[in-house]
């Protein structure tokens, strides 16, 4: 099924759609908002690689959404759904998402139109290293310029790819460490990247569950604990996500994976789940559990907080009037389409956004740049700066949640009038600077 089989708008559009909703709240010109608004550059290549006896010919992209601030940031992706479209709508998000959280970075996002498990890791390392030889031909790369990150389906080991190839290919650039974020810790990574974008998300969910006005408006206690959640998504965001659930008392009823669903009004132990796959290479037919065939039907089963963290609009005009969840915690970028946003606005469900939730991500990878431009070694301090890392991203987000969520009209949490103030505060002053210029 075609990813806009189930809304009038592609991703990007659903995105602007919102862009102009916020933006009417605001007092800039037309001309500066199509500013903010507009993805200032992209680059689409194909470049060919040799897999096992024959070439094929590899489509890729870069988009640089804002300037305002330089470097731009923002993830690589390897999906059969990478397109134009879905880069610069991640693009973008990855821009309001820096302006939230007040990392000084313009947003940006790559992607490989590939599926990952077709190939070999070998297979994968060329792809990586073609793609980032493309990105230093045509500067879309470097630690002032472009630095990506982890994203749907790449890790630690495709950043080590990269930040390889980058060195390589620039000597004399003393801070080539700091052209991509997310690397293993001897490479230059921090202790705390991978998880930090699923605690990022619990922080944002448990902040929404202390606000005892929205609890009582949705029928639910105060906190995350008891709470019944369903999670989509087993990679690095939802795995990380659903273990902060588990260890803080959620009741994890139902997991969500591409094969396949399973349900357990019991709960499910993540680990035990996690085991089952890796030794049977399927989430389904864990014991005690009921098997969900058709993997997007899981997100209807009934459940308290529903935490979508895989692709974009798998919550659509389709299916939105049968999910069950009381609280939706975007943890993926644009898991609702437009239409899927107005049922659950109309049917009181609370929408915690993605460029707010899932912001713990780049709040870490600020400082793994941070720390390679300085060209510090943690050595044993790292521990410490990893727990530090940890109460930065809880910071931010309890400060984003006491100063300014708070104030929002609960049931468009972040989608009212105070998203724009928060968005554009970040953007204000070098957008409007730039223009008089
Ligand atoms: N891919 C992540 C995101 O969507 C992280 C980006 C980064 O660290 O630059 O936010």
């Amino acid at each position: 099924m075609s990813k806009e089989a189930n809304t009038t708008h592609s991703f990007f559009q659903g995105v602007a759609r919102n862009f102009d909703k916020a933006a009417k709240f605001t007092k800039f010109s037309p001309g500066i908002l199509d500013q903010i608004k507009a993805c200032n550059s992209i680059l689409r290549v194909k470049f060919p690689v040799k897999i096992g006896d024959g070439i094929e010919v590899i489509e890729a992209y870069r988009v640089q959404h804002s300037h305002h601030k330089l470097p731009c940031k923002g993830g690589i992706r390897f999906s059969m759904e990478v397109d134009q479209d879905e880069v610069m709508a991640l693009a973008s998000l990855m821009t309001y998402k820096c302006a939230i959280v007040n990392v000084p970075f313009g947003g940006a996002k790559g992607g490989i139109k590939i599926d990952a498990k077709k190939y070999s890791e070998y297979e994968l390392e060329k792809i990586t290293r073609r793609y980032t030889t493309e990105l230093v031909k045509k500067n879309f790369i470097g630690p002032g310029t472009d630095v990506p990150a982890p994203d749907y389906g790449t890790g630690a080991r495709e950043m080590s790819w990269i930040v390889d190839t980058y060195t390589t290919l620039n000597p004399n650039e003393i801070n080539a460490q700091a052209c991509v974020t997310g690397k293993p810790i001897s490479q230059g990574g921090v202790r705390g990247r991978t998880e930090a974008t699923g605690l990022g998300v619990f922080f944002g969910v448990r902040e929404a569950c202390k606000v005892q006005e929205d609890m009582d408006a949705l029928g639910l206690t105060l906190g995350v604990e008891d709470k019944r959640v369903i999670v989509q998504g087993l990679g690095n965001v939802g795995y990380h996500a659903a273990k902060y659930f588990q260890e803080a008392g959620s009741k994890l009823v139902g997991l969500i994976e591409y094969e396949g669903a399973i349900y357990s009004e019991d709960g499910l132990d993540l680990e035990a789940v996690v085991a089952h796959r890796k030794q049977t290479g399927s989430i389904l037919n864990f014991p005690g559990a009921t098997n969900i065939e058709e993997s997007a039907k899981g997100l209807e089963y009934p459940c308290d907080i529903l935490i979508p963290a895989a692709l974009e609009s798998v919550i659509h005009a389709g299916n939105a009037d049968r999910i069950q969840a009381k609280i939706v915690g975007e943890a993926a970028n644009g898991p609702l389409t437009p239409e899927a946003d107005d049922i659950f606005h109309k049917k009181g469900i609370l929408v915690i956004p993605d460029i707010y939730l899932n912001a713990g991500g780049v709040t870490v990878s600020y400082f793994e740049w941070l720390k390679n431009l300085s060209h510090v070694r943690y050595g044993r301090l790292e521990k410490r700066f990893s727990e530090n890392m940890y109460a930065e991203i809880l910071n931010i987000i309890e400060s984003m949640t006491n100063q300014k969520v708070s104030k929002l009209e609960r049931k468009i949490i972040l989608r009212g009038p105070d998203e724009v103030d928060l968005v554009y505060s970040g953007l204000e002053d070098t957008m409007i600077g730039s223009y008089q210029e």
